[in-house]
């Protein structure tokens, strides 16, 4: 299990460290080759395995930038190339960019940006992204759904604004959309909003789980989520930290509902019913400042692993601060 101060379980520091090592411990060339002494059958098992454990193991990345009530941004990283796109930015240009920055991702490396769906949390900004990316002689690929995109004043304004180059495409959860290999796949929430959705996303035999923003997991989402390395797994509130907190009947009605959020005793059920062997790492996301605590989802979920005896770890994502799994 993982809080604040701890260090994310694998830092691209380390990766950079492991990939020289690797380059440095497995000759390229075949005139390097002779020079190991190794056979190519040698040489093959040992990159084979080598870059097995340093490299096909980990071949995506999920950062999250920031995650709950007051703004969201995740970005899902192709490990060996740097290559990225990002999932919401509910949150200022400014903190987005030192975020990027913190987890190591160079702004030229992203690919396109993929919206779950209108709320201010995870669309307010998208104007000033766009218009920096812009003013960088950088298009921006945006993929919204339609009825997202029309319930959005933020996303209008993009489409409305000629001084900004953002080429909106819609999805739904039908599409299949892709970036840098990536494959991902929408599934559709149940949340209170025009539409919403969570994303599997699959790259060289690796596969990801992203869902927030939703009060219940259905068959098919789960299914979406189901064997997946990492997972990232709403864990919004405490039933009764809700209960006894301070927003109004109609509101926390709301958050509890079947199209509200997901608490975190649904999120541990969902976790014993999500483990598999394949299974590395669960982040705990969309985590309320009001109604939970940053150490109660994670020591839920890490529970759950301790009593199913699985290796898997729990971390948390946090409002003011980026962790990278
Ligand atoms: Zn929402
Ligand atoms: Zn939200």
């Amino acid at each position: 299990m993982m809080y604040e101060n701890e260090a994310p379980a694998l830092t691209r520091e380390e990766v950079e460290v492991k990939r020289k090592a690797l380059k440095s411990l497995v000759p390229r060339s075949s005139s390097d080759q002779s020079a190991s002494g190794l056979s190519p059958s040698d040489l093959s098992a040992l990159e084979q395995s080598s870059s097995n454990q340093f490299l096909a193991d980990h071949p995506l990345r999920l950062h999250v930038l920031a995650s709950g009530s007051k703004g969201n941004a995740s970005a899902i990283e192709v490990s060996s190339t740097g290559q990225f796109f990002v999932i919401d930015c509910g949150i200022s240009c400014k903190r987005f960019l030192q975020a990027l920055s913190d987890c190591h991702l160079s702004l030229e490396n992203l690919m396109g940006i993929v919206v779950t769906h209108e709320h201010t949390d995870h669309t307010k900004g998208l104007p000033v992204l766009c218009k920096t990316l812009t003013k960088q002689g950088r298009g921006v690929a945006l993929y919204v759904n339609d009825q997202v995109r029309q319930n959005s004043k933020e996303i209008c304004s993009l489409a409305d604004n000629d001084d900004i180059s953002v080429d909106i495409q819609h999805f739904d959860e039908h599409s299949q959309l892709s970036f840098a290999s990536m494959q991902i796949y929408p599934f559709a929430t149940s949340h209170d909003a025009a539409s919403s959705f969570g994303f599997r996303v699959e790259y060289d035999n690796d596969a990801l789980g992203f869902v927030t923003d939703t009060g219940i997991l259905n068959d098919e989402m789960m299914e979406a989520l189901r064997d997946v390395r990492i997972l990232g797994l709403e864990s919004n509130h405490d039933a009764s930290l809700l209960k006894q907190g301070p927003y109004p009947f109609v509101v926390k009605q709301r958050i509890a509902s079947d199209s509200g959020h997901l608490s975190n005793a649904q999120a541990s059920d969902a976790l014993d019913q999500l483990l598999s062997p394949r299974l590395e790492s669960v982040v705990a996301l969309h985590i309320s400042e009001s109604n939970n605590t940053y150490r109660l989802p994670a020591e839920t979920l890490h529970n759950v692993l301790v009593r199913n005896a699985h290796p898997g770890q729990a971390f948390c994502g946090f409002q003011n601060r980026s962790v990278s799994l």
